[in-house]
Parts: C-alpha cells; structure tokens; sequence
C-alpha cells in the first residue's frame, strides 16, 4: 500500500486557503460568532469588576451590597450562559459546514480521479481520510475559532488588571510572552508526528478491511497468528505515534502552569511588600487576583491552541493532497460527443505503464471493425484486462493513440463515450442494492420490458428460484448470490444500455457451460451494431468469434478465426495444446448449483 508523497505545506497558506475557500462565504455566521465571543469576553471580564465593587461595598458596610451585587451576578451570569450557548451551536454549525464542504469536494475529485489514482491506496485509506482528518480538523477548527473567544476574553481582563492594580499587570504582562517559544517548538513536532499517525490510522484501516473480507481465507489458511503478527505491528506503529504525541502534549500544561506559578508568586510577593509599605485597596488587589485567576485558562488554552491546530493541519494537509493531485484524466475544454458509429476501435500503438512502472501493454496495434465479436486471448498477465480498461479510459495511454469511431479518445467527452460502452470487469462487484436497482444502472430510465428481456439475454432465470425475485437484496458487492449468479446480474446491466461497445472481461468465466452457451447465443443476436470484445478462457466461447487475438507480454502476437489460428500453427495452437483453455469434453460438463 503506498500513499501520496508527503508535502508539508506552510501553515498560512493552508490557512488562507481554507479561509478563501470554505470560510469566507459563511459572512453572517462569522458575524453572528464575532459578536456572541466578544459579548461572552466581555461578560467574563466584567466578574472582577462586580467583585471590586462587592469588596469595595462590603469595606464601606454600604446596605447596597444586599440587593446590587445577586442580581447583577446572576444578569451577567445568565448572560454569559445565553451568549456561550448560542456561540458554541453556531461554531459547530459553521466548523461542520467547512468540513463537509471539504468533504464534497474531495469525494468529486475522487470520482473524476483516473483508477490508477485511487488504486494506489486502500479503499479503507481513502475512507480514512473522509472520517479521521475531518474530525482532527474538527477538533482544530473548534479550538481555532474558540481562540478567537479566548483573545478577546485575555484583552478585557488585561484591561480589567490594569483597572485593578496597573502596577502588578506589569509582572504578569513581562512574564506571559515568555512563554511562547516553547509553544511553538512543541507545535511543529506535533504536526509531524500527527500526520504520521493519521496516515498510521489509513494503514491500520486498510489491513483491517483487507482481512476481514479475506476472513474465509485466513481460517481456512490458518493465518490467525500471521495476520495478528501483521495488524499487531500496524497497531504497535498507531500506539508509539499516539504516544509519542500524547506525551509532547503532556509536557504543554505542566510547563504553562508552572510559567503562570511564577507570574503569581512573583505577583503575591510584590502585593505583600506593596502592603507593608502602605497604598493599593483590598478591593483593587482582590480584583486583579481575580482577574488573573480568570485570565489562566484562556491563556493556557491559547497556549495549547498552537499544537491542537496542528494537528488538524495535519489532516488538513491530507485533504489538500488529494485535491491538489492533478486530475490526469481531466476532459478537454474542446471535447466534442463521441460521433455516430458502430464501434470501431483503434488502437495505434498504445502502451500503457502502471503507475509501478509493470507494463500493461507494450505498442499494441489493432483494429476492431464495427459489429465485430472479438475474443481476446492470452496468458494470464499478457495485457487483456489493460487493454480493456483503456477503452472507456478508466486510465489514459501512456503512449500511442486509442480511438473510437476515428476519433482520438481523448477529443471526446468522458460522459459520452462511457455512455457508449458497457463493460464488466473481472471480478464483478455489484452494489448492496436489489438486482433491479444493480441492473437498473445501465440505464437508470429502462422500462420493466426493457428490464425483463436484459435479464433474459442474461440469462436471469435463478430469479424464479428467489421468493423475492428482482428485489432481492444482494447484500455487501453481492455476497449473497453465487459467483455466476453475480456474473448475469453484471451482464444484464451491461446488456439494458444497448450499448455500442461492449467489453467483457471473464464474464461468463464462473457459468457452466450451457448457461455460457445460451448467453452467447442471445449475444449473438444482439450483435448487430455492436462490437463485443471479450476475454474468455473456454474454447467453446473464443470459437464463436469472428476474430480471436492472441496477446502476449502487451502485445498483439497473432490474430484470426479458429481455422485460421490453428493452420497458422503458432501461439494460438500453442495455447490450444497447452490445454490453456479451461473446455469440458462435450456433454461431461458438470453443472454448477444455479
Ligand atoms: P491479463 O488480464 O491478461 O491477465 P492484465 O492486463 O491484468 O493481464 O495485466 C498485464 C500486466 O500489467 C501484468 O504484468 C500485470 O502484472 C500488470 N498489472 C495489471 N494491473 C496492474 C496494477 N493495478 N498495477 C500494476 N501492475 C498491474
Ligand atoms: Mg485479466
């Protein structure tokens, strides 16, 4: 499993971008935010204020103190819960707004993406990045914003100190910048280690789904211990990052608390010699301890704001990555409809280089003619499926020119050609929908006739045997139907388009024998103006051909009916002798549960 080449990216550029894409146009929440955090500052700043004047009251034995200090208490109270209350719901609404539009853009830059971009990482991966980063950005995003609360907050009781007692905000005011730099250093160290561990959080993910789908294999293998071994040491990477970061975080409080001990002592001290010699009101220096006192978990907070916003950089970055990984299969401004045709495919010395640097196809020339039922042929590895994934360009040549209809494909609009073409892959995942629906995507408009004689072509008639016919569920990529039975439902969708290309890779490769026969026979008579390429291992199928083409190492090594093939003696009859072809002896096929 590999990932996208780590970039660190600077923090106020990401910033910036996140603002100009996804904050700026939030105006009236911003607003809304601005004026309840500064309302909730301003009420915070206002305790030691009534507490100057309740000491102040009290020293004087003034009656008012009765009746002024309650309600004024439980006013600002109760308006600071109000105001904090209505902050905390329209940060949150604000933060998952961003968050989920982030998410809408990475999940459509994921589908435009070309499959060798998304096989380079785990589905779990790509899910990690949609669940975990989000939610540290969360995390990050609410400490941001809160900060924000958290400034004005320690510039009202500044102001409220220097009220106070100006002579002691002094010493806390020297103290406090001091600080900083160790703040900043641990900030950078937690941003390293939090993308290690949320790319740690993709692989342990990945593993995870890996062996739980292969979960038959591994009881049946007996490779408990191997893969407890494998996620073992996935999870002990996950464990030593979270801990590595979990104890940089541990060494923040401590350290601004201990800096805040200082300010204190210092200002105690200062206050006590002040007091020996004379002057300062109890109500003034009662006001500023209350201030600071107040004033201590702001700070502290805005202390640790720099390692919690790294860490949602850190997933921030992770979201940037891929929106920022160049679409390669973007459709050119120009892009013109796919013209009228019968399928006439070209390719002209295409090659095709998987992202490993495996070749896929090595200058393979040939024409498809329109109409043509062609069956592509070959050892395992020689090129068939690349061959066929290039068609409705799954992924873009590496070299050469693929075209349809004479047109290069890369002219064309990706919608219209892949409207153009039906195809089913070699393992034939369907979606946990019912069979209709799974079929019903070939065409999302197909009326039920349309439906029915799709499934008839497919040969559908496992229906009859489900209580629940097509609305059976088929459950997670089709599990509760049997490997041929998927296969027809695969067909039967790439059949309701009508399509003008049809591209089958093993299709039919899990059916018996007759139910094959009967596939290609309806096939047969659905052929016209359409081309069908299809990669098949049974004589019987690749007979039926009008022209088979024998592949080898990505290239095209001969081509011709059966007759011709076998006359030809060369690689085709190799393959025939070879017994490469999976044909039962007429009449000795056996059966699979239907
Ligand atoms: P076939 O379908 O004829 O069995 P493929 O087209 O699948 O062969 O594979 C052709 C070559 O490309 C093989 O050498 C294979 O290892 C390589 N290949 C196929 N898919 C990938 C991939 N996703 N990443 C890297 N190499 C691949
Ligand atoms: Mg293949």
């Amino acid at each position: 499993m590999k990932s996208f080449p780590l970039s660190e990216k600077a923090t106020w550029p990401l910033l910036k971008r996140l603002w100009r894409d996804h904050i700026r146009h939030h105006k009236g929440r911003l607003l809304l935010i601005l004026i309840l955090t500064i309302a909730m500052a301003l009420l915070t700043a206002a305790y030691p204020v009534v507490i100057k004047r309740a000491i102040d009251l009290f020293t004087a034995h003034d009656p008012r103190i009765l009746y002024q200090i309650p309600l004024v208490v439980i006013l600002i109270t109760g308006a600071k819960a109000l105001a904090q209350y209505g902050q905390n719901v329209s940060v949150q609404t604000l933060i998952w707004a961003i968050i989920r539009s982030l998410q809408a853009r990475m999940f459509d830059h994921t589908l435009k993406a070309d499959i060798a971009t998304i096989e380079q990482e785990a589905p779990a991966q790509w899910a990690a990045r949609f669940t975990t980063d989000a939610l540290s950005m969360r995390e990050a995003l609410t400490r941001g914003i809160n900060a924000l609360g958290d400034v004005v907050t320690v510039v009202g009781l500044v102001v409220a100190m220097v009220w106070a007692d100006w002579e002691l905000s002094l010493i806390g005011l020297v103290l406090y910048p001091l600080a900083i730099i160790p703040v900043q250093n641990l900030g950078r160290r937690i941003r390293r280690a939090s993308r290690g561990m949320q790319e740690h959080v993709g692989v342990v993910a990945g593993l995870l789904t890996e062996t739980f789908s292969l979960s038959r294999q591994v009881r049946v293998y007996r490779l408990e211990e191997q893969e407890k071994k494998r996620i073992g040491q996935a999870l002990d990477r996950l464990h030593d990052t979270y801990l590595h970061i979990a104890c940089s975080r541990a060494r923040l409080d401590p350290m601004l608390e201990a800096i805040g001990g200082v300010a204190i002592a210092l200002v105690l001290g200062f206050a006590g010699w002040r007091a020996a010699t004379g002057g300062a009101t109890l109500g003034g220096f009662t006001a500023f301890i209350a201030a600071l006192f107040a004033a201590s978990r702001p700070l502290r907070a805005l202390g640790s704001l720099n390692a919690a916003m790294q860490e949602g950089l850190a997933g921030m970055e992770r979201i940037y990555d891929v929106l920022d990984e160049p679409l390669k299969l973007e459709q050119k401004p120009d892009a013109i409809p796919l013209p009228q045709g019968g399928g006439l495919i070209d390719f002209d010395n295409v090659s095709y280089h998987y992202a490993d640097g495996r070749m896929g196809l090595d200058s393979l020339t040939l024409t498809i003619r329109p109409g043509q039922m062609i069956a592509l042929v070959g050892a395992s590895g020689s090129g068939k499926s690349t061959a066929l994934s290039l068609i409705p360009r799954l992924y873009d040549v590496s070299a050469g020119i693929l075209r349809l209809e004479a047109k290069d494909q890369r002219d064309v609009t990706l919608d219209s050609l892949r409207s153009s073409i039906a195809y089913v892959s070699q393992e034939t995942a369907l979606f946990d929908l019912t069979i209709e629906e799974n079929i019903r995507l070939g065409k999302p408009d197909a009326t039920p006739d349309e439906i029915r004689s799709a499934c008839v072509a497919a040969s559908l008639e496992f229906l009859e045997a489900l209580p629940e016919g097509l609305q059976t569920r088929v459950g997670t990529r089709g599990q509760a139907l049997s490997g041929g039975q998927r296969q027809r439902v695969a067909l039967a969708r790439a059949l309701l388009g009508n399509p003008r290309i049809l591209l089958l890779d093993e299709a039919t490769s899990a059916l018996d024998s007759k139910t094959e026969a009967r596939i290609l026979a309806a096939l047969g008579r659905l052929r016209h103006n359409r081309t069908t390429i299809m990669v098949a291992h049974r004589l019987s199928t690749v007979k039926q051909a009008d022209m088979i083409i024998v592949m080898e190492e990505g290239k095209v090594v001969e081509s011709g009916t059966h007759q011709q093939l076998l006359s030809h003696n060369g690689a085709y009859t190799r393959l025939v002798q070879a017994q490469s072809f999976d044909d039962p002896v007429p009449g000795e096929d056996i059966m699979e549960p239907k």
